[in-house]
């Protein structure tokens, strides 16, 4: 018999989206479930280093929207969870859920990490931009909500030390996924983006060249909490001396599939050589651009700031990368001024990777997507997260590219237009 939940708003996705949506309808009172694919909340914000324009902390802004989600009375959060099935029923919305196997009994388990210390297989901590290990049974990251540990059955020995060790029993290696619907009045697709992976990337050698990373590997670099605790090469350990940004490394590139501006990277890569020039500054640090898109507020002081700072922007694109000497990446780029084409070598070198739809809605959900194959919003201009189902709203990088500010104000748009869905409809039924 598969259980039924109700709940007046489903959220999916738990990234910085999700979150603001679900505490802005929670704190009006409506009972909010969240549904996050991952095994903690938190999205990409978590996994920052710190955030453009004012250089803020990114754990030290999302852990606390986290633990207000997490610890709300109206929010109920149902991670490590795929979504199967998401469509209109009567006047509301019915998901199929599965919540995926942690091999872990979520109630008896306290998190004292005592399987993980026990653990003598260690596997690629992807986390960390996969530059560092982890155990094969482990909590996600340190601030990871919820503190419960996922087993990793594809690597795990069954040596049972995990089991013997933990001090409630635990651990379940025989354990099922389960299954599990929710029934809601109304959604918020949430679903985020992915950045497209570099090993697509032929001209700059489909990830296989040492020392090529793409931006989120270097946020993880930059992290306080990161794999090194300091900026060194991934492929022997160097303090690089000089780091290059290539723009636009799949965004507004017809043969990479995404012809569009992915909106961020600019400010972004801005953002990554300024706190490189603080932790390395005898570096050279250059951004290869087309193009610097510094479009939101104190954005181009930002920009101009950075290149006080000496940081070398060089207008040119960049045709492809190979592996040089000593480690070194060779990138080639043609100068937009006509002055030929040129060759540098650096110790570093970072793809600005095009963002793409975190989440395929095609048979799961018939909510319609853009050419872009993000979600259509039919009201671009005066309702972004309008969806052309009436029930069903969407926030964030979900719809589209999109900054930290514009995602949390379109997430407290989609909390009004959801709960203005349910009182209208309140309205109508007492008619
Ligand atoms: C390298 C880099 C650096 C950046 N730095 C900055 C910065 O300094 N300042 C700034 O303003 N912006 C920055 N951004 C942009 C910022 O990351 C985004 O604005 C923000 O993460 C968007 O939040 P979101 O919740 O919409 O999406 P996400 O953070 O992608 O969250 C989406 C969530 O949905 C979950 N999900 C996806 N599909 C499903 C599904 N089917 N079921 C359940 N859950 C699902 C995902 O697991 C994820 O947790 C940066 C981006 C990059 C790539």
């Amino acid at each position: 018999m598969i259980s039924i939940k109700t709940f007046d708003t489903l959220v999916v996705g738990a990234g910085i989206a999700g979150l603001q949506t679900a505490l802005d309808l929670g704190d009006q009172g409506y009972k909010v479930a969240v549904l996050e694919k991952d095994p903690s909340i938190g999205g990409k914000m978590i996994r920052l280093s710190k955030v453009f324009p004012t250089l803020d902390c990114a754990s030290c802004i999302t852990t606390p929207k986290m633990s207000s989600a997490a610890h709300h009375k109206n929010i109920t959060l149902f991670t490590y969870c795929s979504l199967r099935a998401l469509n209109r029923d009567g006047r509301g919305v019915k998901a199929s859920v599965v919540q995926n196997a942690r091999y872990v009994d979520t109630e008896k388990c306290i998190g004292c990490r005592k399987c993980e210390y026990a653990c003598p297989v260690y596997v690629e901590d992807k986390e960390q931009g996969g530059f560092s290990g982890k155990k094969a049974i482990s909590i996600p990251f340190s601030n990871a909500i919820p503190q419960l540990p996922v087993l990793d059955t594809d690597h795990c020995m069954l040596c049972g030390r995990c089991e013997k060790v933990c001090p409630t029993d635990a651990i379940d290696y025989l354990q099922e996924p389960g299954e599990f619907e929710i029934q809601a009045k109304t959604a918020v697709v949430t679903t985020g983006f992915e950045l497209l992976p570099k090993e697509e990337n032929v001209p700059f050698g489909k990830g296989r060249i040492p020392n090529v990373i793409d931006s989120l590997q270097m946020e993880r670099l930059l992290a306080p909490h990161g794999p090194y605790n300091r900026v060194l090469r991934p492929s022997d350990g160097m303090e690089p001396d000089s780091i290059a940004y290539v723009q636009c490394a799949g965004s507004r590139d017809r043969q990479m599939g995404v012809s569009y501006c992915s909106r961020v990277c600019c400010m972004y890569a801005i953002k990554q050589a300024m706190l490189l020039s603080g932790s390395l500054p005898l570096a050279d640090i250059t951004i290869y651009y087309m193009d610097i898109r510094a479009f939101g507020k104190g954005y181009e002081q930002f920009y101009q700031n950075a290149k006080a700072m000496g940081i070398e922007f060089v207008k040119a694109k960049v045709g492809r990368i190979d592996a040089g000497e000593k480690g070194q990446a060779l990138v080639r780029f043609e100068r937009q001024d006509g002055s030929g084409i040129d060759t540098a070598g650096h110790d570093l070198v970072v793809l600005s990777m095009g963002m793409v739809p975190g989440w395929d809605p095609a048979g799961i959900c018939p909510v319609s997507k853009d050419t872009d194959r993000f979600i259509t919003s039919i009201k671009p201009k005066t309702s972004p997260v309008l969806t052309d189902m009436d029930c069903i709203f969407t926030a964030g990088a979900a719809a589209g590219p999109k900054d930290i500010v514009d995602t949390i104000t379109e997430s407290g748009s989609a909390a009004v237009e959801a709960a203005k869905f349910m009182s209208n409809s309140r309205t109508k039924e007492s008619l």
